[in-house]
């Protein structure tokens, strides 16, 4: 076992809700206001130079601003520092081609702002483990005679002590539709096991099958989306028969998409980082989606959005890659992200590049060394060899069709997890 530094973050309730919720109101409200004046700023300079600023340009022009000092100055830079994080999101949906997205809105119901986050660093917030409390300073427009702060009485899950964490880094005030919680964003020393191996595998994600891996020793598997799409299936009609798209019920049917979502991705990483660490892998190699889509929109093989009705995006993968870091950092497994341009073109076998992608029946057929592979895994196989040397000079017996027969593991509703598609039964 090693030990490791990561950053954790801890849920907390707060015990004197009563008593500080309004002045935490209005620190919400704060955050909302000081929002919506950047975002008014930002639409501003663009109709005037044709440029959106980055935070710290936009910091330093609001600083000044009255907004500004309704937050302690670390709290509102945190605001400002959300939303060009925001406008950055958004442009990189647009240039992956996600033509719905939209540029973050205002903050804003009627008249009524909402509560946002607001986020309390090192000088913003003082912290007594003892008495399990937390100061959290307010704007110096918001001060009062008797008060530059809150005090709120904080209470993690029993199996959380603030007291042994390395240092907590930030507090932030959460409104959570109901009532307000805190999220201690802490630094932990954590137990790490040792790494499985010296292997590689390669992992190329897509929508017929959401992760193909190829491993170094030459054998292959494949995860295939049919429970996602089953459930997207089923869920898009039920949203379809509601009158109206933003009613409760939809709302719900969508939150419960997404939950079944995130349960998927969830089994399917902490799933695929068993199978590395029981074979010996040391590095997960993953291709890197962002930026190749603009250069190959006209491929069929990467037109996420409309395939198979299946509503990816690519914050999906994304996602999926960060839930896979995470499981695997645990495991001593480094995950690896590398280009995928061409990973799709070239034959994993002699290294030949195709100008015309042949790509039948999901098969990838090479003319010049005669490989016939399942073009998942060979993709999978290419994104490994960009940081593991390749098989055809190390004697592994490519003449059994390993790349063309991979094996395949399913989501199996009645036991919530992947098995290979024999042992499948629901
Ligand atoms: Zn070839």
């Amino acid at each position: 076992m090693a030990k490791q530094v990561v950053t954790r973050t801890y849920t907390a309730s707060v015990r004197n809700h009563k008593q500080v919720s309004d002045d935490l109101d209005s620190l919400g409200f704060a955050a909302s206001k000081l929002w919506n004046v950047g975002r008014w700023t930002i639409s501003r300079v663009w109709d005037e130079i044709g440029y959106i600023p980055e935070h710290d340009e936009l910091t330093a022009y609001l600083k000044s601003h009255k907004r500004y000092d309704d937050l302690h100055s670390q709290s509102s830079q945190r605001v400002l520092q959300e939303l060009a994080e925001a406008f950055n999101g958004w442009y990189g949906k647009r240039r992956n081609g996600d033509t719905r997205a939209n540029p973050p809105g205002y903050r804003k119901h009627g008249d009524d702002h909402p509560r946002s986050t607001v986020t309390f660093k090192n000088k913003g917030f003082k912290l007594d483990t003892k008495y399990n409390r937390v100061r959290l300073s307010k704007g110096s427009n918001l001060k009062e005679y008797w008060s530059d702060f809150i005090l709120c009485e904080y209470e993690t899950r029993p199996d959380v002590d603030l007291s042994t964490v390395e240092n907590v880094q930030q507090v932030r005030g959460v409104w959570t539709g109901d009532e307000w919680e805190l999220h201690f964003v802490c630094k932990v020393e954590i137990e790490v096991s040792d790494t499985p191996g010296e292997k590689t595998v390669g992992l190329d994600l897509g929508i017929n099958n959401f992760a193909a891996l190829a491993y170094e020793d030459g054998h292959a598997e494949l995860y295939p989306l049919n429970c996602l799409k089953q459930d997207d299936y089923y869920f898009s009609k039920r949203i379809a028969r509601c009158d109206d798209t933003d009613s409760e019920q939809a709302t719900r049917l969508n939150q419960n998409k997404s939950a079944r979502r995130t349960h998927y991705f969830h089994t399917l990483s902490k799933h695929i980082v068993q199978r590395c660490a029981d074979e010996g892998v040391g590095t997960i190699v993953v291709g890197d989606l962002s930026g190749i889509r603009e250069d190959e929109e006209h491929d069929e093989a990467k037109n996420w959005g409309k395939h198979g009705n299946l509503d990816l995006h690519s914050w999906a993968f994304d996602r999926f890659t960060d839930l896979l870091a995470y499981k695997a950092g645990m495991e001593g497994i480094t995950v690896e992200q590398v280009s995928e341009r061409d990973t799709s073109k070239l034959c994993s076998c002699c290294g030949r590049k195709r100008d015309t992608n042949r790509v039948e029946r999901g098969l990838y057929a090479c003319d010049e060394c005669g490989t016939v592979a399942n073009a998942d895994v060979n993709g999978a196989e290419n994104i490994r060899q960009k940081v593991s040397p390749s098989l055809a000079t190390d004697g592994v017996d490519r003449s059994n069709g390993w790349l063309a027969q991979p094996s395949t593991f399913l989501f199996d509703k009645e036991t919530g997890a992947f098995a290979p598609r024999e042992q499948v039964t629901s």
